[in-house]
């Protein structure tokens, strides 16, 4: 046989990432869970100053937006680390922490990139099925941890369902798993999260060396498009993260993006909360409806439609939404717009009406 192009047997059997639809023109795009707002001017400004130096490397050690992050979160300096979008800080945190033949327990289902990953690294994802209210089950995963467990990745709010974890079950779980595994506590939507329903994840990281955090730019603060995210833990584990960290890989239009962010935290902060208050009148209007609709956290809702999610997802674009669908499991509806929420509201009504 002629000889072929050789990859490693791992990647081969990985599926490849399938990004959310996007709209055609006049329809409303509620499938990647992007913030609907557009830039602050603001932050447009800074965007465009950045431009004209684009000829230039950006700021490696990028310390203005990193002093930034560390004084939102009142935290050191020397326990954030940047990444190209939070999803390149779970590359490297599984680079740092997983080889052939570890595994890796995560919740499912949950977000996609997760397994993908995964699998890319030659680890095995033991993925631990959701509880039947849509959150983790913490016991189950608990019970999953063995001698080759490295790395074990929790998500709340969870994508797709919303599902948030209480604190005192987090803590008992982080007390179960020795601190020799890495525990990731992904929080892209914490932002989303009522006030009451929010714990203070930060304040676990001083009794949890193998603690990371991770938080993004791209959701609540609507800079999905410029990829930029951070992770927080304790000094030794978040300098090992910088090192994995691909050079120069978070631009300067990103970091001046981001710092004037974080310049602007009261007006993007009413934009949040509109889209929170937005989230809990659909969530409202859904709980009247026969479809089972867990109360989400984020700045979406997860439909369990099961086998009905292709139909639904096809009858939301007649009605000009495009929407995620999970084959056979729910769909995702991000919370965008008042006009394409109420949209995809009729179709849950209309949907539930014939069946
Ligand atoms: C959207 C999302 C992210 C953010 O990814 P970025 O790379 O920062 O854009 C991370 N985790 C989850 C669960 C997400 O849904």
């Amino acid at each position: 046989m002629a000889e072929q192009v050789r990859v490693r047997s791992a990647v081969d059997a990985i599926e490849e990432y399938r990004a959310g639809k996007s709209a055609p023109a006049g329809a409303f795009k509620l499938s990647s869970n992007e913030n609907p707002y557009p830039p602050l001017p603001a932050v447009v400004a800074a965007i465009h100053d950045a431009a004209s130096s684009v000829n230039r490397y950006p700021d490696f050690g990028a310390a203005p937006l990193i002093e930034g992050i560390a004084q939102h979160h009142d935290v050191g300096t020397d326990t954030v680390a940047l990444g190209a979008g939070s999803v390149a800080l779970l590359a490297q945190i599984i680079q740092v922490t997983v080889s052939g033949g570890d595994e890796v327990v995560l919740p499912w289902r949950s977000f996609e990139a997760y397994p993908i990953l995964i699998q890319l690294s030659g680890a095995t994802a033991v993925r631990v099925p959701l509880k039947t209210d849509h959150s983790h089950d913490l016991e189950a995963m608990a019970n999953a941890l063995t001698s080759r467990t490295r790395l074990v990745l929790l998500c709340s709010p969870n994508n797709p369902t919303g599902a948030v974890l209480p604190r005192t079950e987090l803590e008992a779980f982080l007390s179960r798993v020795g601190v020799s595994t890495v525990v990731v506590l992904d929080e892209a939507y914490v932002d989303f999260v009522n006030p009451a329903d929010r714990i203070d994840s930060l304040v676990l990281l001083r009794t949890h060396p193998n603690l990371i955090l991770l938080r993004t730019f791209s959701k609540a603060y609507g800079l999905a498009g410029l990829r930029v995210g951070y992770a927080i833990a304790q000094p030794k584990l978040a300098s090992t993260l910088r090192k994995a960290a691909t050079p120069f890989g978070v631009t300067n239009l990103a970091q001046q993006a981001a710092l004037a962010s974080l310049s602007s935290q009261s007006d993007l902060v009413t934009r949040t909360n509109q889209l929170s208050v937005e989230r809990d009148r659909v969530q409202t209007a859904l709980e009247q409806s026969p479809v089972d609709s867990p109360r989400s956290h984020g700045n979406f809702v997860w439909l369990a439609l099961g086998k009905d999610s292709e139909a639904f997802g096809e009858a939301c674009s007649e009605a000009g939404v495009t929407v995620r669908i999970f084959g056979g499991e729910g769909v995702r509806v991000t919370i965008g717009e008042p006009e394409a929420n109420d949209r995809f509201l009729g179709v849950a009504e209309r949907f539930a009406a014939t069946e």
